[in-house]
This record gives C-alpha cells, structure tokens and sequence, in this order.
C-alpha cells in the first residue's frame, strides 16, 4: 500500500507503512564470515574495524578499483556538524591518517554580485582529502588500512543487498548532481589572478592575515549559476578542483557547469589544461526509520546518509560504517544506533537544506555576509548543525511540502525522500560569457 504515514511525529515514509519497517531490525548472527558491498569510506571502515576486532571480512568491490567514480578531485570532511573534531573522530574510530590531510580554517565566499568575502575559523571547520583511484586518496589509504587489518578486498565483484551482511554501495538515485575537473598546478603556475575587489576586502579584513594568494579556497554562491547548489575552486599544494553542485535541473549540468566556471574565471584568470580531468557523480538523501533489511545493514549514501546542506557524506559514510560494524561485534541494533547519533542531524540538515533553497540569492548573500563577519566559522557553522526545538517543529512541515510519493529507486525499503516538483525552478541561462 502506497501511503504516507507520520511515525511518532518523526518520519514521514513514501512506500509502505513504517510499522512493516520494524520487523526488518537486522538479526544478523555474531559469528562468521561478514560479506560487506562496496569499498567506498562506509564499507572500508566497517571492513577495517570489523577485521581489527578479529572478525574474517570480505568487502566485494563492483570496479576494478577504489574511488573509481573521482577523478582524484579534492574533498572535505566537514568538522562543523559535531564537537568532536575530525582528527579526534579519525582516532576513535582507528582510522590513521595514511591519505593527503590538511585542514581548512580559511576560504573565500563569493555571492551572486560577486562580493568576495574572506572567511576565518580558529579551529578547522574541515579536512582536505583527495578521492579516487590513486595514491594518497582517502579511498586508496582506507583500502591499505583494511586489507592490512585482514579484511580481504575482491575487485570486479558485485553483490546484490541480500548477499550482504552489510550494504555499502554508494547513492542509488540522483538527489544531487556535480560535475567537477581536476588538474595539477606546478608551484610557479599556481598563483591565479587576483581582482583588486577581492585584494581589498582581504587587505580591508583586519582581523585576520591575507591568506596566500597561490592557494584558493573559493566557493560561489549563486543559483542561478548553480540552482540549489553551489560551485568551487580550490587550488591546494599543487593540485586545483572546480565543480558546480546543483539539485535542480540536471539535464543541464554542463551549461551551469561552463557557466559557472566562466564567472570564476573572469574573477580570477585561471585557466584549465586540456588534459584536466573531468568527472560527473551524483548524491543520495533520504530519511528512513531503519536502515536495515532482511539482516543486511545499510551503511553511507546507500542509506541516504549525507548532509543534506551542502551535500557532504563522508563523515556521515565513516559514522555509519563504523557503527554497523560496531552493532555487529557488540551484537546491538544498528538502527538504534544510527538513530541517536544520526537521526537528528539528518532532519536538521534536511531543514537547513530549505532554508537554504528558499532564501534564494538574498538569502545567500546573508549567508555569506554572516559567515565572513563571524570571528569563527566553525563556530557559525556549528550553530547551522544544532538541532534547535525551531528546526524540529519545521522538520515535519519540511516533509509533507517536499514529500515524494509513489517509487523511487532509495533503498533500503519506506523511506521519506523529496519530490522533483518541489526543485527550484530556474530561468534558463543565456550564452556563456568568456572573459
Ligand atoms: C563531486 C562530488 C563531490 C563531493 N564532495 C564531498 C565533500 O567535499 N565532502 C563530503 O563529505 N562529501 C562529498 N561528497 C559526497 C561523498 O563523496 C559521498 O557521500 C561518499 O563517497 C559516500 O561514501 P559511500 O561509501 O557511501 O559510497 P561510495 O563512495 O559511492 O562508494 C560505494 C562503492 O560501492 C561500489 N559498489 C556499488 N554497487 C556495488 C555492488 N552491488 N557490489 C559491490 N560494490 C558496489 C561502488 O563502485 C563504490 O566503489 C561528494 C560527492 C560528489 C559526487
């Protein structure tokens, strides 16, 4: 029966009833051989917490490769969504930093009118890695770590959810799309031009030092350059990512995309190799009450686990892998623990997310006017995270306007996720403006 159904005032479910949920709590036994889909962060840090603790694991890849879906591009593990940092969150998870690893307390915000403004944090509000299938990326150093734990790791192997202990196969269904390129910068040429606007609101900025102008932390605030989204340009030790992130309209990812990087590039005169690389990938979120079916655990963007905001699921991906992992050496519910250390955050992401979204660029620019005059972003930030009792009355509200009914491809069974007529509806973007 395709209905939708409040479950203690907290989720609201496309598909069937939540109480069918309940009778698919994972009973998966404690001993054994523990088969694990996917060998992106969720189901390597499952695999290497399972196979320290003695268990015999085996993660079954579909590709030839880790992170065969990134282009070695640069990433964030945000560090704002809780008070543990992300150093201290590696460590208790036995994760050991064996992939690039720099921390970000420094970026610049962009508006629509291209206001630039610089902003600072005391403490990072997160953690540069890169992704892909080559050395030093987060998926590279995680895979080392498994297989030196024990966990044996079989390439060009697909496994379907009922074959798994643990599901951990990366988002199923487009609820964001970015195309990003990546390229290497030599360290003479990675200087891009700097606009005097931009040189005087950093020189203007008093409280802070200007940041080295050969490194850019630089993120784009506009929807109608990137609708729902945001776009990027970071330039880190040698090695430079533009993307353009969107929710809205993917059939036009590549004009928001060249769109975009043109306002960039009139802004900063960079320009990109023809041997860049170029990478298209997309993102999951959904709510659910269980993230397990028929004893299988389902684990990262296979669950829906991602922060809706900004579309970052890598610390959500190490969380729930690790606590699957966890709910099967200690024998504990995986739902019940997902649920207290994810389920808020989650319906807090997804209000920030239409906060986000119907603000439109006014809101934006608020956003990074705010962000620029706070004397510590992560702070700022961290306040965007807590869940407040005003967010958990809007949480409800935000899921009947945005609710999708009838199928969809989320799994892993009823579930809540957002109807594509609730997207931003954007004016079509005219030719591209070259500098
Ligand atoms: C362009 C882009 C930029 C992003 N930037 C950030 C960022 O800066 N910060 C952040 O936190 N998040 C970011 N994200 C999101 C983040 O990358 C994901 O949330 C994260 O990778 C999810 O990890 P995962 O383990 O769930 O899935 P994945 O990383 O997708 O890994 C899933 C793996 O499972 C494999 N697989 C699929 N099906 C099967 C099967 N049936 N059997 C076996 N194997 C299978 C896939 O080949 C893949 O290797 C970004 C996403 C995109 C697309």
């Amino acid at each position: 029966m395709v209905s939708a159904v409040i479950d203690n005032g907290r989720e609201a479910y496309c598909g069937i009833r939540a109480e069918t949920a309940r009778y698919h709590t994972a009973t998966v036994p404690n001993r054994g051989l523990i088969r694990i889909a996917g060998a992106g962060p969720s189901g390597l840090a499952a695999a290497i917490i399972l196979a320290r603790a003695g268990r015999e694991v085996e993660v079954h890849e579909a590709k030839g490769d880790v992170g065969t879906r990134f282009i070695g591009d640069l990433q964030i593990i945000e560090g704002a969504s809780e008070s543990e940092s992300v150093p201290a969150f590696l460590d208790r998870l036995g994760i050991e930093r064996n992939f690039y690893f720099r921390a970000a307390d420094w970026a610049t915000f962009y508006d629509h009118k291209n206001a630039a403004r610089v902003i600072r944090s005391k403490q990072p509000y997160g953690w540069f890695i890169h992704r892909g299938a080559e050395e030093r990326t987060l998926d590279r150093g995680l895979l080392a770590q498994a297989q030196r734990a024990g966990a044996t790791v079989i390439f060009n192997s697909r496994l379907a959810p009922d074959q798994a202990d643990i599901v951990a196969t990366g988002p199923a269904s487009p609820d964001g799309l970015a195309k990003e390129m990546t390229w290497h910068v030599g360290p003479r040429e990675s200087g891009v031009g700097t606009r005097s606007s931009d040189r005087d609101q950093q020189s203007s900025d008093t409280r802070h030092p200007t940041p080295d102008t050969r490194e850019r932390i630089d993120v784009y605030f506009n929807h109608k350059l990137s609708p729902g989204g945001y776009s990027y340009l970071f330039i880190l030790d040698g090695v430079a990512t533009f993307g353009c992130a969107i929710v809205a309209d993917f059939k036009q990812i590549d004009s928001y995309f060249d769109h975009s990087l043109a306002a960039a590039q009139r802004l900063h005169h960079f320009d990109v190799p023809a041997d860049a690389r170029t990478g298209y990938s997309y993102m999951n979120f959904h709510l659910k009450h269980a993230a397990t079916s028929n004893g299988a655990r389902f684990v990262g963007e296979a669950a829906g686990f991602q922060d809706y905001l900004f579309g970052l699921g890598i610390r959500y991906a190490l969380t729930s892998g690790s606590l699957a992992a966890r709910s099967i050496i200690e024998d504990r519910d995986y739902d019940e623990l997902w649920r207290s250390e994810l389920g808020a955050k989650q319906q807090t992401s997804l209000v920030n997310r239409f906060l986000y979204e119907s603000g439109g660029n006014f809101g934006l620019s608020m956003f990074v006017r705010q962000a620029s005059r706070a004397k510590d972003f992560h702070h700022y930030l961290s306040g965007w995270h807590r869940t407040t009792w005003w967010k958990s009355l809007l949480s409800p509200v935000v899921r009947r306007v945005w609710k999708h009914e009838g199928r969809c491809q989320h799994k892993p069974g009823p579930h809540w996720c957002r109807s594509r007529d609730t997207h931003l509806q954007v004016p079509p973007l005219g030719p591209v403006q070259k500098r």
